[in-house]
């Protein structure tokens, strides 16, 4: 447990600058997505309290995340070592044919691809299953819960779900590759996790650009990922991906939106999450309802029968 406690300590400033990278990005990001929203808005223009609510999970979340973060980070590497996993991670500086420049364009690409493929279709999958099981779906309700979807909407998640979403994409570029200590790739570490996020904030803004239609299925747009979010039973299930709608195809989730097939977001039930006190304790009530109510999670996909039709 003392192991666990000094690990869990170790591992939290690191968790804490992740975030505040993330948040940062967005932070100065998020001018550019206000104008393309007031520009060419899918939807009717987003209301402030909207907004407001969800920069208020932001700020919330600002604690509650590194925190459960590092706990998870911390908890598989102490099972890690108790169970002598090997470490196979392949250095990054490995990747190099004598030319510092041409090296660091190199590794750079390699880990963007890595991060994109991998994190994608580990991500593809967490997701579905975050739809498919009523336990985790508690969770990843509160982010589908947003009736005027916009850029905000990306963070508007539970601390859980950001947790995890770090967890699998780390585990993405981690797992392949070892990153401790290379100060020479820290360009290409920051290059490869910088684009990704920016274009997870551009699929979710309010933005109706027809002509990048072209796109798909190649890359994911904001149209594809506004089906996603859909209420209407026809989208239920279906665009998981973030950036590869690929995977949809090959695992038989993809839809591809008519031009102007934008329906109405949020959950499908009609249930809301207005307050802060429903988002963040919004899981463990619903954990709660489903232990009473004998509801139990189940690997095909069944839902919850308290809410049945509960998902988008
Ligand atoms: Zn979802
Ligand atoms: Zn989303």
């Amino acid at each position: 447990m003392s192991e666990l406690w000094s690990e869990w300590r170790s591992q939290l400033p690191q968790a804490f600058l992740l975030l505040c990278y993330a948040y940062g990005l967005f932070v100065v990001t998020w001018p550019v997505f206000l104008l393309l929203e007031r520009w060419r808005p899918a939807g009717g223009q987003t209301p402030r309290a909207n907004v407001r609510f969800n920069w208020t999970i932001v700020a919330s979340n600002l604690l509650l995340t590194p925190a459960f973060y590092a706990l998870a980070v911390a908890a598989s590497t102490v099972f890690g070592r108790a169970v002598g996993l090997p470490a196979f991670a392949y250095p990054v500086l490995g990747v190099s044919i004598g030319q510092p420049v041409i090296d660091g364009a190199v590794q750079g690409v390699l880990l963007f691809f890595t991060s994109c493929l991998l994190g994608d279709v580990w991500y593809y999958w967490w997701h579905r299953l975050q739809h498919v099981i009523p336990a985790l779906w508690e969770i990843h309700k509160l982010h589908h819960a947003d009736e005027n979807l916009n850029a905000t909407t990306i963070y508007r998640s539970h601390f859980f779900e950001l947790a995890g979403q770090a967890v699998m994409r780390g585990f993405s570029v981690g797992l392949v590759f070892d990153l401790s200590g290379q100060t020479e790739t820290l360009l290409a570490i920051f290059m490869a996790g910088l684009l990704p996020p920016v274009w997870d904030f551009f699929i979710h803004a309010n933005l109706r650009i027809d002509r990048l239609r072209f796109l798909l299925p190649v890359l994911s747009t904001p149209q594809f990922h506004w089906i996603h979010h859909s209420k209407l039973p026809q989208h239920q299930d279906k665009n998981f991906a973030i950036w590869l709608p690929l995977f949809d195809l090959v695992f038989g989730s993809y839809y591809r939106p008519a031009v102007d097939e934008y329906p109405p977001t949020g959950l499908s039930s009609g249930e809301r999450i207005e307050t802060l006190w429903e988002a963040q304790a919004g899981p463990f009530l619903g954990w709660w309802r489903m232990l009473r109510g004998g509801t139990e999670v189940r690997s095909d996909g069944s839902l919850n029968r308290a809410n049945p039709k509960e998902k988008q």
